[in-house]
């Protein structure tokens, strides 16, 4: 009966236009239908205890987060921005600014868009952010990193507004797809049955968000990241901690050939596929002295 119903429910639609209901919805639609019936099977004796049967909450769930590499190159390609146009600093010093700010406060755009020069204090970096602005209702004071001032500073204007906007949100979205393109972003789509639109390839602006929360799960105390990310339930908090452990421990478990990383430990940050194996036992003689010897003192 179950199979019939997991068989039928995953050819319904989903969320998307031309996406089907995804796998972990059916799953907990499934544990919330039989838990119960399982409930009353202990009551009455025919089973000893309820199997264990965990919710889904998949990974994906949480949505893209936008890759050191790829803030990199991203960040090098504003110039390509020609709005906005109407303000004091160019646009690629106005993006730029922008980039740096998202993703070391972790505020959402919304928020970014309507934050203040009275907001902040340049010299020592202080936000005040007042009730009215941000979510969870209360005052809260954050600072601001160095390269983020410095970064503020070279776009100070006459507008109230630190990164004045006069145009829609479509054409902010449109502009910061295009500099990602310039930069030769270009993502996969997990979905494989809806139409892909150039939106798929590209991060939205939340994905800086859960940059900054992902890359400050270890940094930061987990209720100082919290209060950072104005997180209203702490649990939102934890589940970005939760994904941040996972992600490392995948990355420290995941197989990587062994003349690549002797590469990265010394130094060159660049062993992509591009790299050149043989110029690295000449260049390096020590790193295939290591290889080749067993270690001597075990530390
Ligand atoms: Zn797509």
């Amino acid at each position: 009966m179950l199979d019939k119903y997991i068989a039928k429910r995953s050819k319904e639609p989903g969320k998307k236009k031309g996406d089907k209901t995804a796998r972990h919805t059916i799953h907990n639609e499934v544990i919330s239908a039989i838990k119960p019936a399982l409930k009353v099977a202990m009551k009455w004796g025919y089973i000893d205890k309820i199997p264990e049967c965990q919710r889904l909450r998949l990974p994906d769930k949480i949505g893209r987060i936008v890759t050191p590499e790829h803030f990199e190159l991203i960040y090098s390609k504003c110039d390509v921005a020609t709005d906005p146009a109407d303000q004091t600093c160019d646009a690629e010093a106005w993006w730029q600014a922008l980039l740096v700010f998202a993703v070391t406060t972790g505020w959402r755009i919304s928020e970014i868009l309507a934050f203040t020069w009275d907001e902040v204090d340049l010299e020592s970096g202080m936000v005040v952010t007042l009730a009215e602005t941000n979510k969870p209702d209360r005052d809260d004071v954050d600072y601001l990193p160095q390269p983020t001032i410095e970064h503020l500073k070279a776009i100070r204007g006459r507008d109230r507004r630190v990164f004045p906007w006069n145009h829609n949100d479509t054409h902010l979205r449109n502009v910061f797809h295009r500099i990602q393109r310039a930069a030769g972003i270009h993502l996969p789509c997990r979905s494989k049955t809806h139409q892909h639109s150039p939106r798929c390839h590209v991060y939205g602006f939340h994905a800086l968000r859960r940059m900054c929360g992902t890359e400050n799960a270890e940094r930061l105390p987990a209720k100082a990241l919290q209060k950072k990310m104005r997180h209203k339930s702490f649990e939102t908090t934890q589940h970005y901690i939760g994904l941040a452990e996972r992600m490392k421990r995948h990355t420290q478990n995941t197989y990587v050939p062994n003349f690549l990383k002797k590469k990265s430990d010394n130094g060159d940050g660049k062993a992509g596929p591009n790299g050149d194996s043989k110029g690295e036992t000449k260049d390096d003689p020590d790193a295939s002295a290591d290889g080749q010897n067993p270690p001597t003192s075990s530390s």
